[in-house]
């Protein structure tokens, strides 16, 4: 049979592509790599709770047509990210709002943690004389000030990159709200949660009634050729292997999880909690129950599932998590992009094959109003 697209890759962009094909009366053949369809947003089931199997990952949006499109597919719950960071045994709140001000420097109203981080500011500002914010370690500098920057910051970032702070992007920290008031809500978006259910429901119903093969690589695989099976290949896989890293090997960062059952009902009564300290070799240890059980429930469970995660250079053979887009990363993708320009029946789509440090819903967005759709 001809398809009207061949799709590499089941994740968020691959399988949200697929859905809105199918709408649009299009037929496609989607090829995964792993053994079960989702992409990074996959969970498995271990001891009846869903774990985030390539990394926590929570929705959140300030587009009400995702949103509206996410919830008419399965229904979010409330959960609200509201991480700790742990520096040295000591426990502070994220994002940076007036918990965290307290918890510092002992500050109770917004006027004081507003002169605190005046002052710290305003000497990062006169270093740079006048200059915008070249690198993260800058930028954060004359965002929230050194004291930030070394409990919360330095050593967390250059864990979490492999590199020093003063070597990637500023965007990276603007990730990050900064806020005056006592809310922990570590997004300003107005939507969030976790699909009821899980994020296999999601997956399952983008792909419903969809043609899909796992555990086959397009590059190994008789689908490279894919004119013989489609007219158009929609492409979701890093972008450099597209070219057979002809210009060379973009970096990516990757990340680890060691996940072990703890035979209590709850381990660190919350999901997310940030070791910000170097000595500590992981970044962060997630507990997957409290994103979908909150209050009692969460005892309903005599034990519970946590992930250690630790960051790592990647190498062949492992996940591409992270774009790096520093100088060089973004210098070559730009030119990878050039190449991928002049392939016109090739659509290059999500985190990895545009090499852009996305979250969830901006695939979706992209991948929902394609314009392909409408051509
Ligand atoms: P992916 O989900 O990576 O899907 C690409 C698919 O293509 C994969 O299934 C892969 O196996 C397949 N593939 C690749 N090459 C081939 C090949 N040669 N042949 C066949 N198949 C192939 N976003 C948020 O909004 N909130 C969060 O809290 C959040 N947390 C995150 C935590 C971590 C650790 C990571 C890594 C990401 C997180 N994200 C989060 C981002 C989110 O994962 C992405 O935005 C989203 O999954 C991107 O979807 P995608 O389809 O582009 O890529
Ligand atoms: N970050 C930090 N300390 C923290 C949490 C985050 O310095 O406790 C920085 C770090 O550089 C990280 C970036 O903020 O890479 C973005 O954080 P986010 O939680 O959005 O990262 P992700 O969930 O994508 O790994």
């Amino acid at each position: 049979m001809m398809y009207d697209y061949l799709i590499v890759g089941s994740g968020l962009f691959g399988a949200t592509f697929a859905y809105k094909a199918r709408q649009m009366g299009r037929t496609c053949l989607v090829v995964e790599r792993r053994k079960h369809l989702g992409g990074n947003v996959y969970c498995e089931n271990v001891e009846g709770i869903n774990v985030h199997r390539y990394g926590a990952h929570i929705f959140h949006t300030n587009n009400q047509q995702v949103w509206q499109f996410v919830n008419s597919l399965t229904p979010f719950n409330r959960y609200t990210n509201s991480p700790l960071a742990n520096y040295h045994g000591r426990l502070y709140n994220l994002p940076f709002n007036m918990n965290t001000f307290h918890q510092l420097w002992g500050v109770t109203t917004p006027q004081q943690a507003h002169d605190k981080i005046e002052q710290q500011r305003a000497e990062a500002m006169r270093k740079l004389g006048g200059r915008q914010p070249s690198n993260l370690e800058e930028q954060a500098l004359v965002l929230v000030g050194q004291d930030i920057f070394d409990i919360l910051i330095r050593e967390y970032t250059e864990k979490q990159w492999g590199r020093a702070c003063n070597e990637l992007p500023p965007f990276i920290i603007r990730r990050l709200p900064l806020r005056f008031t006592y809310d922990n809500n570590y997004f300003n978006d107005s939507y969030q949660g976790i699909p009821t259910g899980g994020y296999n429901v999601l997956i399952d119903r983008l792909l419903e009634g969809v043609d899909a093969i796992t555990d086959t690589d397009f590059f190994n695989s008789p689908y490279r050729q894919w004119r013989q099976y489609a007219r158009r290949l929609v492409y979701t896989g890093p972008l450099d292997r597209y070219f057979d890293y002809r210009l060379g090997r973009l970096d990516w960062r990757t990340v680890t999880f060691k996940t072990r059952v703890e035979p209590v009902a709850n381990y660190q009564g919350n999901a997310v909690v940030n070791y910000t300290s170097a000595d500590v070799p992981f970044t962060r240890i997630i507990e997957h129950k409290h994103f979908e059980t909150f209050g009692d429930e969460i005892y309903e469970n005599p034990c519970t599932v946590v992930s250690e995660e630790y960051p790592a250079e990647y190498r062949e053979g492992m996940e591409p998590y992270y774009p790096v887009n520093d100088k060089r990363g973004d210098q070559l993708a730009a030119q990878y992009r050039q190449l991928a320009q002049q392939e016109p029946d090739v659509i290059f789509g999500g985190r990895l094959a545009e090499y852009r440090y996305y979250d969830m819903a901006p695939v979706i967005e992209l991948a929902l109003n394609h314009p392909a759709h409408s051509s």
